[in-house]
């Protein structure tokens, strides 16, 4: 947007009153950009600023009384939603700089992993894991602890090390792993509650090659057995699962190459047999999608992830659910799963299991827990899956379940905050950048504070 434009749109915006201007900002708005991605949910407002500076940003914080901000609208939930003011990040997604000595990148909150990799492999440097797919901004990913899979790698927020945020008062706030210690944890899963980010600086590592390749039918049993050992087979495992059977549908194993390295990929793993064609998990679904299979090497962010920056990830229309456990009670969590398996059928597209380290991110997931995450995708029958999600989480709850902030989960906010050991040093946090709540939305208001 110009910043002419954007002034114009800032101008009539914020309060109550000024509302009533806004018929011109709305009739500029497609429809699809007033939905998330899966168009399960229209966001409750057309007042959508796009602001390409940070000045802009600031501007447009100290006139809004009432804001969230929006990423590349990937949730599933109304968690970025707002009944009054959305600042969109999509032009705030520039590359700042490249610091090679300290091996961090620092970029604008809105630019989406799958514009910074082939920049960062071009310049020999990796982040050390993506999601299922590049397509989600690097800020909105790291505000709901977006994760990828791997036993010895944290989620995506892991590697930030430092943020830049416009708080509530239109003041620019700088925090780092360096200088602000315990607080700094605070601030990276903030689920947008601090103020909108406008920079973010992550952790690299050296960029590297990897393979992929696919197993087909591992037995149950073996899984139960050798938990672990299937985990850590490869840099990041997933395991793919439509529950029916006694065994797990795919195993998608990534490994890192070296560069002199052959490695001949063995036909058969803990009673699983090599694929001999790429294939997606949604077996019916082409794999034309998906990133590279079949062995065949090739660089970091075009294996991480499940799916190609310029398909559709995923099924496309459809609805997410993910639960998290410690991970050394994984067995007994995906046989407590399993016993719902009739009732899972007529909703459930596939599940998928991974792994991922424990952080010291105060609002993460994976807060002080090596985790497992056990992920739905549902058909979007959303009364139906509604029904479904209470009864899964209830035999999780055994395991001290953890929904993913940024998918669809009904725990009673008073379980869920009392799963979160640092939420009143989070919610001091949010009074101190944002005292009169003018992040806060339903979402946050019903589970960060009611205990329904
Ligand atoms: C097909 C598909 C596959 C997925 N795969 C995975 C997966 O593999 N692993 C996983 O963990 N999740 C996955 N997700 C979920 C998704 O990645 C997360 O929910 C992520 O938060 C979406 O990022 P976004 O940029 O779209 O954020 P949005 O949905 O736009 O916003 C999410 C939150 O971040 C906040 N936010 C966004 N930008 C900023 C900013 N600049 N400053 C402050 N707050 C901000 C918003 O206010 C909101 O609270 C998947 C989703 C889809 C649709």
């Amino acid at each position: 947007m110009k910043k002419r434009t954007f002034l114009k749109l800032s101008s009539t915006l914020m309060t109550g009153a000024a509302f009533a201007n806004l018929s011109s900002c709305r009739q500029e708005k497609p429809l699809s950009d007033l939905k998330n991605w899966a168009g399960n949910l229209t966001y409750s407002t057309r007042n959508i600023l796009e602001p390409g500076t940070v000045e802009e940003v600031q501007e447009a914080v100290k006139k809004c009384s009432s804001l969230r901000t929006l990423g590349t609208r990937h949730c599933f939930n109304r968690i970025a939603d707002s009944k009054e003011n959305l600042i969109s990040t999509k032009n705030l997604n520039s590359i700042v700089s490249l610091d090679a000595s300290r091996k961090t990148i620092t970029v604008g909150g809105g630019i989406r992993y799958g514009e910074l990799c082939e920049y960062l492999d071009k310049n020999g440097f990796a982040v050390h894991n993506l999601a299922s797919l590049p397509h989600i901004s690097v800020a909105g990913a790291c505000a709901t602890a977006t994760h990828g899979s791997g036993v010895a790698n944290g989620n995506l927020a892991k590697s930030v090390s430092a943020l830049e945020f416009v708080a509530a008062n239109g003041e620019v706030i700088s925090l780092s792993r360096e200088n602000d210690g315990d607080k700094f944890n605070g601030a990276v899963v903030a689920l947008g509650c601090l103020g909108v980010i406008t920079k973010i600086t992550l952790d690299l590592v050296p960029s590297f090659s990897m393979q992929q390749e696919v197993y087909l039918g591992l037995p149950m049993a073996q899984l139960e057995n050798n938990f672990d050992a299937v985990m850590s087979a490869g840099y990041s495992v997933s395991l793919f699962t439509d529950w029916q059977t006694e065994n797990i549908n795919q195993v998608w194993v990534k490994r890192m190459i070296k560069a002199d390295e052959t490695y001949t990929t063995p036909k058969e793993f803990y009673g699983a047999t090599l694929a001999t064609r790429n294939v997606h998990p949604i077996i019916e679904i082409s794999a034309e999608n998906c990133t590279e299979q079949m062995s065949v090497t090739g660089p970091w962010y075009e294996r991480l992830p499940h799916f190609k920056m310029g398909f559709t990830p995923s099924s496309g229309e459809e609805l997410q659910a993910e639960y998290f456990i410690p991970r050394n009670r994984a067995v007994e969590a995906i046989r407590a799963v399993q016993t719902l398996k009739e009732e899972i059928k007529p909703l459930l597209m596939i599940t998928e299991i991974r792994t991922i380290a424990a952080d010291d991110l105060w609002m993460s997931t994976c807060y002080h827990q090596d985790s497992v995450a056990i992920h739905f995708t549902l058909n979007q029958n959303t009364d139906g899956v509604m029904r479904l999600l209470p009864k899964i989480e209830e035999l999780l709850s055994p395991f001290g379940v953890r929904p993913h902030w940024g998918k669809l989960f009904t725990l009673d906010p008073a379980i869920l905050q009392s799963r979160y050991v640092k939420l009143k040093d989070f919610k001091n946090l949010m009074e101190e950048y944002d005292p009169q709540g003018k992040f806060r939305n339903d979402y946050v208001n019903t589970n960060l504070f009611s205990a329904v």
